[in-house]
This record gives structure tokens, sequence and C-alpha cells, in this order.
């Protein structure tokens, strides 16, 4: 049965390629898959499972993250300095402008960085960006 593991195709960790590809396993091992080729940089390997990865690509993934919530912290930062008492409380109903500064009870403080038509606006927050409503009639 475990012979029928060689030739198929699997997603494994490849050390060259430093991510999760394609591989053909070559050699297993009673049901343990052994050697895998991948498909990618055409290189043998021992398996490694997908995501299991070395310490260095841990740390490659770590730092992406890292340096995306610093960029979100410098933007919730920016946010954060921002002047309460010249934020306009947010209401479905004004129609707002580009930069400007709002304060929803929910989310604090925001401002407008984009007006997507003219119901809709996207508003960054310390948090995440939100659609917002804008113009509402009711
Ligand atoms: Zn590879």
């Amino acid at each position: 049965m475990s012979e029928n593991l060689i030739g198929n195709e699997i997603e494994a960790y490849c050390g060259k390629c430093k991510s999760d590809t394609l591989h053909l396993v070559t050699a297993v091992d009673g049901i343990r898959i052994e050697k895998v080729l991948c498909k990618i940089c055409l290189s043998y390997h021992k398996y490694r499972a997908p995501g299991s990865g070395s310490a260095r690509a841990k740390q490659k993934k770590t730092s992406t993250v890292r340096k995306k919530r610093s960029k979100s912290a410098k933007k919730a930062a920016e946010i954060m300095n921002l002047d309460p008492t010249n934020a306009i409380d947010y209401q479905m109903s004004l129609n707002y402008d580009i930069d400007a500064k709002i304060n929803h009870k929910i989310f604090g403080l925001g401002i407008v960085k984009n007006i997507i038509d003219s119901q809709k606006i996207e508003v960054i927050f310390s948090d995440r960006d939100r659609i917002l409503v804008q113009n509402y009639k009711s």
C-alpha cells in the first residue's frame, strides 16, 4: 500500500523554494514519506510537512506579519494623534470629503480615505478600514 505513495503529487515544504510547493513522492518508509522531488526547483530533499518550514521560513513569515503590523500601527498612531476636537461626529445623513476627520461612536476616530460613490465612503480607523454610509436619507 505504501508503495502506491511513490509518484504521488503532494504538497510539502521545500527548503530551496522556501515555501510549500507541489512535490512528487520518491521514497517512502512504511507509511512515512521519506523523500520528495520539488516540482518547482526539481531538487530532491527530505519530506517536510507543508507549513512546517524551517526556522528561517518561520522568521520570514513573522517579519512579514511584523511589517504589516507596524504599517497599520503607524496608521493607527496617525489616527490616534488626530485632534478629536476637529472631528465631525459621524452621521449617515451627512456628506463627507476626502481627508475629513470623523468621530464614530463605535469605531472612534477615522479619516475619510476614499469616496466610493455618493452614498459610500471608505474610512481608515485605528484598527482597520471600513465602508460607511453617507448622504443617507431615511
Ligand atoms: Zn523547490
